[in-house]
Formats: C-alpha cells, sequence, structure tokens
C-alpha cells in the first residue's frame, strides 16, 4: 500500500519552532535576504528559478545597479536588459521581467496580494507566494524542488514526486506546516533547509532541526526519497561554429525576434549557413548542453570573400554591448586562447 503525506501526525507546532530557530542562526547571508522591497525580492525569485545561488549572485548585483527600480526596468532598451542576462540563461525570465515591469508602472504600485502577483507575466504560482509571504507577510506557502524533497522526506511520501496526486499532497502538507504569523521567513527556513542541509543526494540529517519529527529517517528511506518517474535521457548532436574576422571584427547572424530559443540574440555562423566560406584553422572543441541536449561543438577559423546575406560584422570590441549566446561567447573564448597559444609558439 503506498504510504501518503499524513498533515496531522507531523506536530506542525514544533517543527515551526525548530525549522525557524534553526534558520535564524544558520541562514546564508545572501543579499536579497537584507531587504523586504519587493522589486528586489522578485528579480532574486525569477533569477533563481533553474539557476544556482552562486551563478546568480554577480548576475544579481549587476543587474539592481544597472535596473535599480521597476521603473529603470520598464524603460530599458531590450539590448540592455538581454546583455545585462547574457549567460544566466532561459532568457524568456528578462523579458517577461521587463513585460512585467512596464505592467507594474501602468498599474502605478507593486501588485500586493497573490492574485495580483500572479497577473503579471512570467510569475507562476511559486513566485507569487514567495513575494507575498515574503515581501507583503502573506499567508502563502510556496512549492519549490526544495520544499517538494523535504517534505516528501518528512511525511514518508512514497509516490512519484512528479504525480499530480503527490503534488497535491504535498502542497496540502505545506499549507498545514505554514507559519502564519511569519510565512516569508518560514518559506525561506524550508528553502534553505531544503539548499543546505536536505540535499538530493547525502541529506545531513545529523545537522536537520526536524530529524525528530523525519518519517524517512525514521525509516533509514531518506536516500531513496522523493521517488522520480524516469527522465528522459539527453539528446546528442554535433555542431561546427565558424569564427570568421575581419579588421577587429566578427561575422554573427542575429536570430530573429519571433524565434522559440534566444529571440534577437547573435550567433556565430554554421558550417551548414556558408557552405562556401573556406575553413582555415581549427580552434578546438567544447561540449554544452541546453535542456535535454547535449552539442559536442567544434571552432573553426574561416574565411569569405564578401559579407553574405543575412549576417552582419560586429566590432569585437562592442560585443560586451550586446546580446550574444553562450555558445558563441564559449567558442570566441576557445579561439582566443588558441590563437594565443599559437603565437606563444611561433606557429602562424
Ligand atoms: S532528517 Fe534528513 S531527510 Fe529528514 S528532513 Fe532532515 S535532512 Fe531531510
Amino acid at each position: 500500500m503506498v504510504h501518503q503525506a499524513r498533515p496531522g501526525e507531523l506536530e506542525p507546532a514544533s517543527i515551526r519552532r525548530r525549522l525557524l530557530a534553526w534558520y535564524r542562526k544558520h541562514k546564508r547571508d545572501l543579499p536579497w535576504r537584507r531587504n523586504e522591497d519587493p522589486y528586489r525580492i522578485w528579480i532574486s525569485e525569477i533569477m533563481l528559478q533553474q539557476t544556482r545561488v552562486a551563478a546568480v549572485l554577480p548576475y544579481y548585483a549587476r543587474f539592481l545597479a544597472r535596473f535599480p527600480d521597476v521603473q529603470a526596468l520598464a524603460e530599458a532598451p531590450e539590448q540592455d536588459l538581454l546583455a545585462a542576462w547574457a549567460g544566466l540563461g532561459y532568457y524568456s525570465r528578462a523579458r517577461n521581467l521587463q513585460k512585467a515591469a512596464k505592467n507594474i508602472v501602468e498599474l502605478g504600485e507593486f501588485p500586493r496580494d497573490h492574485s495580483a502577483l500572479r497577473e503579471l507575466p512570467g510569475v507562476g504560482d511559486y513566485t507569487a507566494a514567495a513575494v507575498a509571504s515574503i515581501a507583503f507577510g502573506l499567508p502563502h506557502a510556496v512549492m519549490d524542488g526544495n520544499v517538494a524533497r523535504v517534505l516528501s522526506r518528512l511525511a514518508l511520501e512514497l509516490g512519484d514526486i512528479k504525480s499530480v496526486a503527490v503534488r497535491k499532497r504535498l502542497r496540502a502538507l505545506a499549507e498545514v506546516l505554514l507559519d502564519r504569523k511569519r510565512p516569508g521567513e518560514f518559506n525561506q527556513a524550508l528553502m534553505e533547509l531544503g539548499a543546505t542541509v536536505c540535499l538530493p543526494k547525502r541529506p545531513r540529517c545529523e545537522r536537520c532541526p526536524v530529524r525528530l519529527y523525519c518519517e524517512a529517517r525514521k525509516q533509514g528511506l531518506e536516500n531513496q526519497l522523493p521517488v522520480r518517474g524516469a527522465r528522459p535521457s539527453a539528446d546528442q548532436r554535433g555542431k561546427r561554429l565558424l569564427v570568421i574576422e575581419k579588421a577587429g571584427k566578427v561575422l554573427f547572424w542575429q536570430r530573429p525576434a519571433e524565434s522559440s530559443r534566444l529571440a534577437k540574440f547573435w550567433e556565430l555562423p554554421e558550417r551548414e549557413q556558408l557552405p562556401t566560406a573556406k575553413v582555415t584553422d581549427y580552434a578546438g572543441a567544447f561540449r554544452h548542453t541546453i535542456v535535454n541536449t547535449t552539442y559536442f561543438v567544434e571552432v573553426c577559423r574561416a574565411i569569405v570573400g564578401s559579407r553574405p546575406n543575412g549576417f552582419r560584422w560586429l566590432a569585437k570590441s562592442s560585443l560586451e554591448g550586446v546580446p550574444v549566446s553562450t555558445i558563441a561567447k564559449k567558442a570566441l573564448a576557445l579561439h582566443a586562447q588558441s590563437e594565443a597559444v599559437s603565437r606563444r609558439s611561433g606557429v602562424p
């Protein structure tokens, strides 16, 4: 028989008390925890979607220095916005941030409740609950991957964590456990526990403030939970990118505005796009994974007679200020590295 989450049996009051005491003592000092400004919390929550804290930190500081408030973000030229986001991935997040910023400017104030937040482009249940609870102290439980893992272990949830029924049970449990007087702090504590102690592999149960109540630990099943359905295996593909230089400029093409990925980003030409270009040299290769696809990217230097249709020369010195895809940046870095090695060893 499948064991189900049983909210009533987990002693919510003790769990809350222990979790909050632990959080106050052990929380990481992260910049978005230093005040309760909804704009700053919202930006951090969007950046943290699908991205690790360590990777977000430098972007967060630069982004807020460049766009310190909703008004600045709403009025920013798209090129600046995408350049500030370049490297963080999932660029629809940046575009949605700006759409939402424009909506907020029109509204005249930052939305102050869950349903109004949920109306903003790019804001789902999780982000609306996080901003509503942290910035406005409203009692909404958050549910992200960290929280789902902690709760599935606490309650010995043996169903597939991706299934609708399990998500529903965990959500109900999150609502029961939520500290309604300090919902923002409680939500952050639960997420912090998942990020630093109740890790996906080898949870550090000996440091866990709620281990006495954890059913998975009692049964010795903490490493087996949460249960997941089979994942699709990663697709693998090859790609050959060309670095074509002329008088301090590099040849690029720009993705169209309606592209489903990286719209308006600049890319290096692929071999198939320029079959008549003459490949002169091999610079190296690297791997690059996008969602479920791993690309084996070969980088070659090449030359062309005249500028091909649909391509543009961009000055190397201007590349910092335009949105260039991560794969193109990696290829250019590899090219520069191999040129430096050739120079040092005297190879022309
Ligand atoms: S006791 Fe271990 S498995 Fe249970 S919630 Fe704490 S860290 Fe996670």
